[in-house]
């Protein structure tokens, strides 16, 4: 069994902040994961003391976020996040308040809060839980509701709905009604958020085993066509197709994206405006560009050499992952015959042959050009047909052989 216990060295900040006089509560998404009994990511502390006076407790701090009331506490190596108890006034832009007041009262930051299964507080010392809002009720009921009135709470940040599909999806919730009918109501503040803020959210739904049930509330509500318009505009048919191959892939992200965007196109416009990585944007491009591969596909030896090499041994589980979730096609198979023809073992590029250009320029006796890469090319080539060729012995003895048929 997991022990969902917070750790001690967040029980003992807590713990060192009441004893010098401070309330503190762990607050947030660690009170309500371990009321269901789920693993909790980070263990956040609330407190009513000021940050300099929190700074001056701890001999390991971090000011990380000073302006709005949080210090990172390095408690035995731990991070733990301790925040000002705080109100925020003002959202006039949709994205953030205008100013934040610190507060001396608990309920005032638990009001802020965006869901009220986020706005509960709990002291692990005399476990008690503070609880203005019914989260706990909310939870028993598995509902996800906002904090007061959702419309109002959506257009002071435009990002709490989608952090609505992504809680219901996660925590395995049903979005309250009232809820649910304010996303609709409230796009246009939606649109005003930033592309990072609704990456985080996007990846973290996506990432759940719920995902496919996540991209349905998505599109029901009107989100997904503000996020990913590419991925809204596809066909019913399509789109269960689309849903019921997320369902069925493995959680890495990579091969998701690719599902996601299977059957509409645009992957790379809408990764790029949403900020992923240079390197996400490529691997999930590199997998799309594997859409038709088919698991019968595979002939002879050096085929299948071939084959895994344009794949590569970084993206090949990725690729699996992706083209298997469409279906009942026989990938244990494509998976056994790579295994048998060690495949994944086999050079996958020139680069990685017992001989290099230098090697090759020195035996033909000709200064360098395309041609030596050419001829490299043709090297690997043998070598899928024949990995015993890949000694240095046996290639400097084929170079010359093989240079014969490859032009200038
Ligand atoms: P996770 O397990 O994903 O970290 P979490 O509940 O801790 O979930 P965070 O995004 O880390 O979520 O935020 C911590 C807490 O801060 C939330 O539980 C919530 O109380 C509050 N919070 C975060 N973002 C917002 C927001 N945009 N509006 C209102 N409250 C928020
Ligand atoms: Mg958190």
């Amino acid at each position: 069994m997991t022990d969902l216990a917070p750790p001690r060295a967040a029980v003992d900040v807590v713990r060192a902040l009441q004893e010098a006089g401070h309330e503190a509560w762990f607050v947030g998404g660690c009170v309500r994961d371990r009321l269901l009994g789920r693993l909790a990511a980070d263990w956040d502390v609330a407190t009513e003391a000021e940050p300099e006076v929190v700074s001056a407790l701890f001999p390991r701090v971090i000011a990380t976020g000073l302006q709005h009331g949080t210090v990172t506490v390095v408690a035995d190596g731990l991070p733990v996040e301790v925040t000002t108890y705080r109100v925020e006034v003002g959202y006039s832009d949709g994205r953030r308040p205008d100013a934040v007041h610190f507060t001396r009262e608990l309920e005032d930051d638990l009001g802020r809060r965006d869901f009220t299964v986020n706005a509960m507080a709990w002291d692990p010392l005399t476990d008690t839980l503070v609880d203005p809002f019914e989260g706990a009720a909310d939870l028993h009921r598995r509902v996800l509701r906002a904090v007061g009135d959702p419309v109002e709470r959506f257009t002071e940040d435009g990002l709490r709905p989608l952090r609505a599909v992504r809680f219901a999806t996660v925590l395995e919730l049903e979005v309250d009604a009232a809820t649910r009918a304010a996303i609709p109501a409230t796009l246009s503040t939606f649109r005003k958020v930033s592309a990072e803020r609704i990456r985080v959210e996007l990846v973290k739904t996506l990432a759940s085993p719920r995902a496919a049930w996540g991209m349905a509330l998505l599109a029901e509500c009107g989100l997904l066509a503000e996020c990913l318009p590419e991925v809204a505009a596809i066909d019913e048919g399509r789109w269960a197709q689309t849903r019921g191959a997320l369902a069925r892939a493995p959680e890495p992200l990579i091969p998701r994206l690719a599902i996601l965007f299977h059957a509409g196109g645009g992957a790379g416009v809408a990764l790029k405006r949403l900020r992923f990585s240079n390197a996400e944007q490529r691997a999930v491009l590199h997998l799309l560009g594997f859409r038709d591969l088919e698991p019968g596909a595979l002939g002879t030896d050096a085929e299948v050499r071939r084959t895994v090499a344009a794949i590569g041994r970084g993206a090949f589980s990725d690729v699996v992952a992706y083209r298997r979730a469409w279906g009942a096609a026989p990938w244990d198979a494509f998976e056994a015959r790579v295994a048998e023809v060690r495949a994944l073992e086999a050079p996958h590029a020139a680069k990685e042959l017992a001989i290099d250009g230098r090697a090759v320029i020195e035996i033909i006796s000709e200064p360098p050009s395309r041609r030596v890469g050419r001829i490299l090319e043709a090297l690997l080539e043998r070598v899928w047909e024949e990995p015993t060729l890949n000694t240095e012995d046996k290639l400097r003895a084929l170079v010359r052989e093989v240079a014969a048929g490859v032009s200038g």
